[in-house]
């Protein structure tokens, strides 16, 4: 009797408690920021780089979420976007729909839109890639770039910042031009810089582009960034900027770079990209000590590389000092070994190319171990051939993967003298961090799986029931 009346009490009071914290406590802004291939030695890297915790490694919460794909241990970045944009798990290669590539599944994003609040799409790499096609579109396969792009002005949403189009004509580049479409879509189109930082909240809905692009229609590495091209920040605070409203936002920014500096095995670039997502995360943080009934929540798709740092005290010094004297990223050297084998039709010396290694990576031939010197000499060799002439087999991509062979031994040789080390030039299934500040932060500490990564925002965005 007693137990009986005790405990509709209980009940009526827990209803009582809980009844208010509907109704408050809901994230109205939320932004869901992440490092592409960025899992722990990452983040470590970039902290380790700066002598104390990066902003996002400073963050209230953290914890950890699982990152396998339906049909692998190791994901790609396709699966793994579906993962975190719709809480669903798929196969490698699909966007937003289920392993057949038939059914769509609704993205957090396409849920924000439908509430009313105001949804930006941020990334440093190709617009139509996958990390951020995730978000705003549906594809049987990720490398349909066109059919991905297209449907941006279909997305509603309002803001899309960052790289270009992959193929902006189609396959065989004879289709409607991606740019056409989306102005068609009522969408205003943006490349120069001074066009951007013009950009109002009248301009909207809008698809900026930075106006310098490398490889794959990307943004620059942040170690090769040049004057005119805004930082991944600068693209983030313009969102704030833009989006900002009574009905709420959803912004999505992607690192999307972190990922290549990795599967190219070159630390220093990796970690000045990491810096270059970190501070994009402190704008969002900003903007949330500001904003109380906000929510940040920043993690990566899946690790690449199989990163890890000797991480030796007394050896933050030599880290520090073989990250700085580097100046160029792999892709920017590339670029150099491709120019010197065309004006010299692959007959040059490393002699003649040694100045602009020694400038490039920070390194004198003279240090160099007799190992080292013979590893470059073979890749020098390998890197004067046409891709199509070069050596087949496991060894050869076991050494170079897919990579220019010269680039990534010099990425390896002065990663290894920082302390950095790589087990793979792809992915691996390690799991990843999950750091989260603001509005509904409780809800990301222990380890989870990514797919339960959208559905804790969405409970923080008060349009799930707090199921804990
Ligand atoms: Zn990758």
């Amino acid at each position: 009797m007693i137990g009986k009346r005790f405990l509709a009490i209980s009940v009526a009071l827990l209803a009582l408690l809980t009844l208010p914290s509907l109704s408050w406590g809901e994230a109205k802004y939320v932004f869901f920021m992440i490092g592409d291939g960025m899992s722990t030695a990452q983040r470590e890297a970039a902290s380790l780089y700066l002598g104390s915790p990066t902003a996002m490694d400073s963050m209230a919460v953290r914890g950890t979420a699982t990152t396998h794909c339906l049909d692998s241990s190791i994901t790609d970045s396709a699966a793994a976007g579906t993962a975190l944009a719709t809480g669903r798990k798929t196969n490698s290669k699909v966007v937003s729909m289920d392993p057949s590539g038939t059914k769509p599944y609704e993205t957090i994003a396409e849920k924000a839109s439908k509430k009313g609040m105001k949804v930006g799409i941020v990334s440093s790499i190709s617009l139509d890639s996958a990390t951020p096609a995730c978000f705003y579109a549906h594809q049987k396969n990720r490398k349909d770039y066109y059919d991905i792009a297209v449907q941006i002005p279909k997305s509603g949403f309002h803001y899309f910042a960052g790289g270009g189009f992959v193929r902006p004509r189609g396959l065989k580049g004879v289709r409607p031009d991606v740019v056409g479409i989306i102005e068609r879509g009522g969408y205003r189109y943006v490349r120069s810089l001074e066009g951007f930082r013009a950009l109002s909240k009248d301009d909207l809905p809008l698809v900026a582009v930075t106006p310098i692009l490398t490889g794959g229609a990307s943004m620059a590495f942040d170690i090769d960034r040049r004057e005119g091209g805004p930082s991944l920040a600068e693209l983030t605070a313009k969102g704030i900027e833009l989006l900002d409203g009574p009905e709420g936002f959803f912004l999505m920014v992607e690192g999307g770079k972190i990922d290549w500096a990795c599967h190219a095995n070159d630390g220093a670039t990796a970690v000045f990209d990491t810096l270059a997502f970190d501070q994009a995360v402190q704008v969002a943080l900003e903007f949330q000590r500001t904003r109380p009934d906000t929510l940040v929540v920043v993690t990566g798709d899946h690790e690449t590389g199989g990163m890890s740092l000797e991480l030796a005290k007394k050896d933050r010094e030599r880290f520090v000092s073989v990250i700085d004297r580097q100046r160029i990223s792999y892709e920017a050297f590339d670029e150099i070994t491709l120019s010197y084998r065309r004006s010299t039709a692959g007959k040059g010396s490393l002699e003649k190319l040694l100045p602009r290694i020694e400038k490039a990576f920070g390194i004198s031939w003279q240090e160099l171990s007799t190992v080292e010197k013979e590893s470059i000499k073979k890749a020098f060799v390998e890197s004067m051939k046409e891709p199509k002439d070069r050596t087949k087999g496991k060894d050869f991509s076991r050494l170079y993967g897919w990579h220019d062979p010269l680039s990534v031994s010099l990425t390896g040789i002065i990663g290894a003298r920082g302390g950095i080390s790589w087990t793979t030039f792809g992915h691996t299934g390690q799991p990843v961090p999950v750091t989260a500040e603001g509005e509904g932060q409780d809800l990301f500490s222990g380890s989870y799986d990514n797919t339960d990564i959208p559905k804790k925002i969405l409970t923080a965005m008060g349009m799930e029931h707090r199921n804990r």
